[in-house]
Parts: C-alpha cells; structure tokens; sequence
C-alpha cells in the first residue's frame, strides 16, 4: 500500500499533489462549444487558467478548436505569447496602461477599450503606425465595473472620429448575475447591450462568460468568454454541475499522533477532542491557498472516508481528525483527498465561506503538479 503510493510516478518532495485533468477540460469545453450552436466559444485564461497553469490550459483548448482567448493583464498574455499559435488572438481584458499601447503591438495581443482614454491611446498608436488597430470596446450595461457608460456611448456616437484607424472586433459588455438564472438583471443587460449596439457600426458581439452560456441563445451573440465552468466550477446556482472536475488536490500525510480526551489541537487551541483521538497532520496549510476559513470547517478524505479539519489552519499544516480511518491508510507520505470528485471546488468554497473561483486561483505554487491527458 505504502509503496504503491509513493511509487506512482512522483517524487513525494511537495507537501500536496495537484493533479490537472486535461481531458476533463477539454470535455468541458467541448460541452460548452455544444450549447453554443454557431456562436464561438473562447475562453478565459486569466490568472494562470484560473491557477491550474494557461500555457498547457491554452494549449490543450486551442488543439480544440479555441481561437479567442482572454487574460485580464499585459503582462499575462506577453507570456502566454510565445505558447500559443499567431491565427489564436489573445486579449486583455483590463486594455492597454497608459504608454504601454506599443507593446500590444510588438506582442500581437488586442486590447479591450474600457474607456476613452485607453480608446484615445490606442487611436493615437494607429495614427502613428498609419494603420487600422484591432481592438474590443466594452460596453457597461449594468455592472459599474469597466467599460464606456451609456452617456460615453452617445459622444461616441456624436464624434466621428472616435474609433478613427480602429479596426472593431467585438463589441463586448460583462453580465453582473448570470450564476443566477432567475435575476431580473440577466434580461435588463441583454435589453441594454442590444439597444446599445443597435447605434454602433456593425461588429461581433460577446456577452456570455460561463454562467451566460446557459442563460440560452438569446445571450449567446458571436462570441462566448467561459472560464470557470471549463475549469469544473458549477455554472449554475441551484443545479446539479453538469461540468467535470478538472483540478484534483491531494496532500500529504506528514505523521499522526494519538491524543486523549480532552486535548487541543493547533494554534489557539479552537478544537479540543471530546473521545480519545487519532490526528494525522497533511502538508498543505494557507500559504498554499487552503483558506484559513477553512478551519475546524474542511473535510478531507482517506480512501472514501471523511476525516474532517480540527483545529486552525497553519501556514504550512493542517490537522485532521482520522480516528474513523483504518490505520493502515495512515502511514507517512500518504495521499488524502482535499479537492475530489466527491468533494469539489464548490463545495470546499461553500465550506471556506467563499465561491469556487477563489479556491481554485488561490491554489499554490509548492504544490507537485501533474497533467492528465
Ligand atoms: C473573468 C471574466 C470572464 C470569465 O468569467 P467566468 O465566470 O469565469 O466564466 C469573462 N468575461 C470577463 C469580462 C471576465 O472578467
């Protein structure tokens, strides 16, 4: 048992095992391209691929069919460059620093223009280069967050020379509560973003990030920008998550100890065992994203049985109460299930007090990584 574990091919030298399955993506995002129908299915890579790593995320989505993808900084798709084939665009969500617009350029990546002044910017670069610069303009349709308001949208329209040497690619506005399929808001943004662009030189549009696809055609346009449902995260609040696990988190036993009734367990002491116990320490802690909130909360699991989180969270530890695990599971170097086909990013979150998203980005660098496909 010992052996078969520490021999499957990793090195036992990271605290956790992060297992990527690459086949499971790709499953999603051809589920997503399916309810798509003609509309393009891009995909959001911002923040690492949502932690699980955009080079070998990207890649395995462009040998897909993927052509659009979306990070939210400069800096992130100057990286990304270099990985992914010249046909696939990739955009920045946040648009161009001011003074930066050049390197758009010198990096083949499109800016989305939030604002006049990253519009103005990158006009100025096309008057400069004397030619027409692909962009996106967001539009705000409700959300407050980025984009030209309604009011900017009519100087546009009172300006003739706004967008001068733009070449527009999409028109592209951000939906505030798409998880929830009953909000008011869903319908009013798609009434605003649709009478906006009745007014605006003819281009694609994109409206839908994961959540939006499954609010039906109507929100589908040109282009959808899905992340968090490609990564497993439930699209849907209330329903059964028709997506599969990608991420697959495991940590490693470190020692466990008996302990009698009555004793405490981690920093401050917050759980005491109440029967004498058996606890075994794992090597993940919050310096690798486990949320402290996750304290005396979490459950992990050994072989199928639930051993749950005693105690506070530490940097690099947690502690688990596993006297309902058969002994010969907990040996040294062991792998326990923390983020698992049975308990998956979503349910961690509800446990951390937070959403799916914040459990997979805040995943951690020290972890041993290794993909699946
Ligand atoms: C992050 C983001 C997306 C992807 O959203 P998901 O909910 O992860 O599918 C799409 N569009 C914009 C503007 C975003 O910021």
């Amino acid at each position: 048992m010992q052996q078969d574990a520490l021999q499957a091919g990793r090195t036992g030298r990271a605290g956790a095992l992060l297992k990527i399955d690459l086949k499971a993506l790709r499953n999603n995002y051809r589920l997503l391209r399916g309810k798509l129908g003609n509309a393009q299915c891009g995909a959001a890579v911002k923040a690492d691929a949502y932690g699980l790593g955009a080079i070998r995320v990207s890649r395995a989505l462009v040998e897909e069919g993927c052509r659009h993808l979306f990070v939210a900084h400069l800096e992130e798709a100057i990286t990304l460059r270099p990985h992914v084939a010249e046909h696939v665009a990739i955009y920045v969500m946040h648009g161009s620093p001011v003074g930066y617009e050049a390197e758009f350029l010198e990096h083949r990546c499109i800016p989305v223009l939030n604002s006049r002044e990253q519009i103005a910017g990158w006009r100025k670069l096309a008057e400069a280069n004397n030619k027409q610069l692909p962009a996106i303009i967001q539009l705000d349709t409700g959300m407050s967050r980025m984009g030209l308001s309604a009011q900017e949208v009519q100087a546009w329209l009172a300006d003739p020379d706004f967008i001068r040497g733009i070449s527009l690619q999409y028109l592209m506005s951000h939906l505030a509560c798409a998880e929830n399929q009953q909000h008011p808001m869903n319908r009013q943004q798609l009434q605003a973003f649709t009478a906006l662009r009745a007014q605006l030189p003819a281009c694609g549009a994109s409206l839908a990030n994961s959540s939006g696809i499954f609010l039906g055609p109507d929100f589908h346009f040109d282009l959808a920008r899905p992340g968090a449902a490609l990564y497993g995260v439930a699209p849907v609040a209330g329903h059964d998550n028709p997506m599969q696990a990608v991420a697959h988190l495991q940590g490693r036993i470190i020692q466990t100890r008996e302990i009698a009734a009555g004793t405490g367990v981690g920093y401050s002491l917050t759980w005491r065992c109440t029967r004498p116990s058996r606890i075994a320490t794992v090597a993940v802690g919050y310096a690798d994203g486990w949320l402290r909130s996750l304290s005396n909360r979490g459950v992990a699991h050994i072989g199928g049985i639930a051993a749950p989180m005693v105690g506070n969270v530490s940097m690099d530890t947690i502690t688990l109460d596993v006297s309902d695990v058969p002994l010969a599971q907990l040996y040294p170097g062991a792998l326990v299930d923390l983020i698992s086909a049975t308990n998956g990013v979503d349910q961690v979150a509800e446990r951390a007090a937070t959403i799916g998203y914040e459990i997979l980005t805040s995943l951690g660098l020290r972890f041993e990584r290794e993909y699946l496909d």
